[in-house]
């Protein structure tokens, strides 16, 4: 029985301020059944770390150089992330793929990296809407995660995966369960095929997820959590996506 996780990608948002009101209603709503972190500015980490020190909730960044250190002006690495407690990392989210160019050998590569500070990525596919109308969902998160599992090899069954159709992301347009779950179990085929230990590897969803629409995503039998982007930004709202995962 696998676990459900709950992520919050806080994005570009907070203010030391409203990071301390947020992290203080949330450490006061838990305890949960799932596994519930927080994925904060790489500025914050330090604060965040602080306050969730000894909590339930983990943390983690939004984003790591594929590099161990050097001449990569405005980068974080893995190590450096690890030193402030941080757990998880995303990597790859489709954010970034797009506005900064990220290739999947270089989404592949800071996978890696994660790992080789025991951070657990949390590596992000996901289709466009052309792709969807154009029949190519499969074909795109194939191609997106083959490259991850090329790059891990024996290490695949320690990063989480997230499918996040980028259609769905802020835009208030969740994908159905029906939709989401078949992609999802595509995603477990896949991994099945590299891993003896897909059964045991969280697939997450995300995409406007909210507390209305949490619980039936949830309840598909390979959707194992929420990567939740806009609704962790109040506590509340939050809170009930993680009892939903409950
Ligand atoms: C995200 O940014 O990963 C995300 C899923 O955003 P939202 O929940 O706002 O769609």
């Amino acid at each position: 029985m696998r676990r459900k996780l709950v992520v919050g990608n806080w994005k570009m948002n907070g203010s030391r301020a409203a990071n301390a009101e947020l992290l203080a209603a949330l450490k006061a709503a838990g305890p949960w059944v799932a596994e519930v972190a927080v994925c904060a500015p790489a500025v914050y980490l330090g604060e965040v770390a602080l306050s969730l020190q000894g909590e339930e909730i983990k943390w983690g960044a939004q984003d790591c150089s594929a590099f161990e250190s050097g001449a990569y002006t405005g980068e974080m690495s893995a190590a450096m992330l690890a030193e402030f407690g941080c757990r998880f990392v995303l990597v790859g989210h489709s954010e970034r793929r797009a506005m900064h160019g990220e290739s999947d050998q270089l989404v592949a590569d800071k996978a890696k990296a994660a790992l080789a500070h025991r951070l657990t990525p949390i590596v992000c596919v996901g289709e466009t809407l052309a792709e969807r109308e154009a029949g190519q969902t499969d074909a795109v998160v194939k191609r997106q995660l083959s490259a991850v599992i090329h790059t891990l090899a024996h290490c695949v069954p320690q990063m989480v995966v997230a499918y996040e159709p980028v259609w769905a992301i802020g835009t208030g347009k969740t994908a159905s369960p029906e939709q989401a779950q078949a992609v999802h179990a595509l995603l477990r085929a896949q991994l099945k095929a590299a891993t003896a230990h897909a059964a045991d590897m969280k697939i997450l969803y995300g995409g406007s997820v909210k507390a209305d629409n949490a619980g039936v995503l949830f309840a598909q039998p390979d959707i194992d959590g929420g990567l939740i982007g806009g609704a962790s930004l109040k506590a509340a709202d939050f809170a009930a996506i993680c009892r939903a995962a409950g």
